[in-house]
């Protein structure tokens, strides 16, 4: 049964109960790279060897910085399970990553950059056989980082709009009406008005506007679920869900879908 797990549900803070915002796929797609993404995986019970697709998102250190970690683990411990990874990002973002793994672990990499990683600069198309398209798109977020955003559709009909770090734009709108799922990504509080990040005023409205969508939050500014300190976890309409770490979502093979939510379990 397709599976999209939420390894990681907060802002790049690391809020109390939150782990860097982390989606995994069916057990060997991952959208991101955080910085502590070997433990996020270890925690769900996979092994880095195993991932086959990396679809990135845009280049801020809570979406990247994992990277070497992953090439470091492939190469000397786990060993690709299913040949090299494939890594789909932008035209730029080779360099990116190449001087990221030189920094992180300089001479030690050279050799997973040239037999472990596939590049892949399409703006869209299959993630190999996995059942899985996507379709990236530009969003609203620091320009340096050259955001973006994926349509996300399965074999099955289900389409996740995983909307990047972004405040409210039009190359979301275009995209949510028809979707099962829209992920967004709730960087700050209500006080902070930035036109990159999206906050829960915005939230809501974006869920107003798309009544038939789930909307589930994450790379969330608070703290999560029974912690003390940090941001209280805002009040939003009750359609929308604020995901806590380790929900996920159970497919079927006719679309419809299932949120295990830690937070409603009793
Ligand atoms: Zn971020
Ligand atoms: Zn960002």
């Amino acid at each position: 049964m397709p599976r999209v797990q939420f390894l990681g549900t907060g802002n790049a803070h690391s809020p109390p109960g939150r782990l860097h915002a982390l989606v995994l796929i069916d057990g060997k797609i991952l959208v991101d790279a955080p910085p502590t993404v070997l433990p996020q995986l270890r925690q769900a019970g996979v092994s880095p060897g195993e991932i086959e697709h990396l679809l990135f998102t845009h280049w801020h250190a809570d979406h990247m910085f994992g990277f070497p970690f992953i090439l470091l683990d492939r190469q000397y411990v786990s060993k690709p399970q299913n040949g090299p990874m494939n890594i789909y990002l932008r035209p730029n973002g080779k360099e990116i990553l190449s001087n990221l793994s030189h920094v992180g672990f300089p001479g030690s990499l050279e050799g997973a950059l040239e037999d472990d990683v596939e590049w892949i600069e399409n703006e869209s198309g299959s993630i190999g056989k996995s059942g899985w398209k996507y379709e990236r798109f530009p969003v609203s977020h620091t320009p340096e980082t050259d955001p973006h955003g994926y349509l996300l559709t399965h074999e099955s009909g289900f389409t996740i709009l995983h909307c990047g770090d972004s405040g409210p734009c039009e190359e979301i709108n275009q995209r949510a009406e028809n979707v099962d799922v829209i992920l967004v990504e709730m960087g700050v509080p209500d006080f902070v008005e930035s036109p990159y990040h999206h906050n829960p005023k915005e939230v809501s409205t974006l869920a107003q506007r798309f009544p038939k969508s789930t909307v589930l939050v994450t790379h969330n500014f608070s703290r999560g679920e029974g912690e003390m300190d940090g941001f209280e976890i805002p009040q939003l309409p009750e359609s929308i869900i604020q995901l806590e770490d380790g929900d996920y979502l159970d497919i079927s093979t006719d679309g419809s879908f299932d949120l295990i939510n830690n937070r409603r379990k009793k």
